[in-house]
């Protein structure tokens, strides 16, 4: 779960009255980081329509300039969109199998495919903690996901109104794989707790979550510069020197970071000029938790400072997301290298999945473990 300031931002002003979150349906655009010209649709069981007929077999969607057709058991188009009811299984090349259920609508914009799935907030919710939730095992941390999860869809329901849809299926909103491996302890989460939320002052939190926090969790502006809330501020993750969240894999990190590839990917980030190759690194400013706020990258002729956040995503979009895992690290110089050393992985803010796992592990409750990440919040039912 990644946010942008600008889509924060927005989320902010538009702040509409809040309805009942039980019973809701929610629009998540699906393989939203895949770019595909056509899908095969299978049914499941059960009776799925599609184009307002019944689907016996196997069919497939396909996109052409700014139309849809269907193929195969039932044949249908070229239209502007087609829509598909029931529980249907997607498959296609380079795309993993998924089933979604309640209702998908293709539709096509320069021959690629956008098919955005309707479906009740509390479906969707068991699917994102299935996927958000997959490495946990404690009941209590699963519960606590997925009233995290649940108050993030709406508070974040705006995300992404301007492309037509309520959330997209990565991490930049929340994890959405589909329904076909809901696993056991999700579904129970999701329903013990059905229809609760974060609240601050009887409105839904902004429920931030990570995967490791690395001992201390951070205030939400020293990793989005000018974004705060009273409740995202840096706690501390259980007794000093043996935080919650140390049982999880990969706690500590180390990555060596040549100055031939930092200068790569200084200039494809646009840090550096074509003609600047880096020659070091060290933090220039620090977060409440001891992260890295703002990084510097010395070059031949000048001091480039950037936002960590920024330094985080541009390496992980980049190198992959296990090079820099957090923004929590020492950087350690060698002669033609340095040597990251850190902890933690994700942003920081809000909750620490795997703190929250160590937490249930240790006899906390739900409650306690969210009222801990998230001070001054409650847990209650929203109208
Ligand atoms: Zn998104
Ligand atoms: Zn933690």
């Amino acid at each position: 779960m990644k946010a942008f300031p600008l889509l924060l931002l927005l989320a902010v002003c538009y702040a509409a009255p809040e309805t009942r979150a039980a019973g809701r349906q929610i629009t998540v655009r699906v393989y939203s980081l895949h770019k595909t010209s056509s899908v095969t649709l299978e049914p499941d069981d059960g009776a799925v329509s599609a184009g307002g007929r019944p689907l016996g077999g196997p069919a497939r969607a396909s996109a052409r300039g700014s139309s849809v057709s269907l193929d195969g058991a039932l044949k249908a188009g070229p239209s502007k969109s087609l829509a598909v009811s029931g529980a249907v299984w997607l498959s296609g090349k380079g795309l993993p199998r998924r089933l979604y259920r309640g209702e998908l609508t293709f539709t096509a914009e320069k021959s690629l495919l956008k098919i955005i799935n309707t479906v009740p907030l509390e479906t969707y919710l068991a699917g994102v903690v299935t996927g958000e939730a997959g490495d946990l095992s404690h009941p209590e941390a699963y519960k606590a996901q997925a009233v995290a999860a649940r108050t993030y869809t709406v508070k974040y329901l705006k995300n992404h109104l301007g492309e037509g849809y309520n959330m997209c299926d990565s991490t930049h909103c929340q994890l959405y794989s589909g329904l076909g491996k809901i696993s056991a302890k999700a579904l129970a989460a999701s329903d013990a707790t059905r229809g609760e939320m974060l609240l601050y002052k009887g409105e839904p939190a902004a429920a931030f979550y990570h995967s490791v926090c690395g001992g201390r969790t951070e205030t939400m502006t020293y990793v989005w510069p000018f974004e705060s809330k009273p409740y995202l501020i840096s706690v501390r993750d259980g007794p000093p020197g043996s935080p919650y969240c140390a049982i999880a894999p990969g706690f500590r990190w180390k990555t060596k970071i040549y100055f031939t590839g930092l200068t790569r990917l200084g200039r494809q980030a646009g840090w550096l000029a074509p003609d600047e190759a880096a020659g070091g690194m060290r933090i220039s400013a620090w977060g409440v938790s001891g992260r890295a706020a703002e990084v510097e990258l010395y070059t031949q002729r000048r001091r480039v400072r950037i936002p960590a956040t920024e330094f985080y995503h541009g390496i992980g979009r980049r190198a992959g997301w296990q090079a820099v895992r957090s923004s929590f690290f020492k950087v350690l110089a060698g002669k033609d290298y340095i040597l990251l050393d850190g902890v933690g992985s994700g942003h920081g803010v809000g909750m620490c999945q795997w703190g929250a796992e160590g937490m249930a592990r240790t006899g906390f409750k739900y409650r306690e473990i969210l009222r801990h990440y998230y001070p001054g919040t409650e847990v209650q039912v929203h109208d």
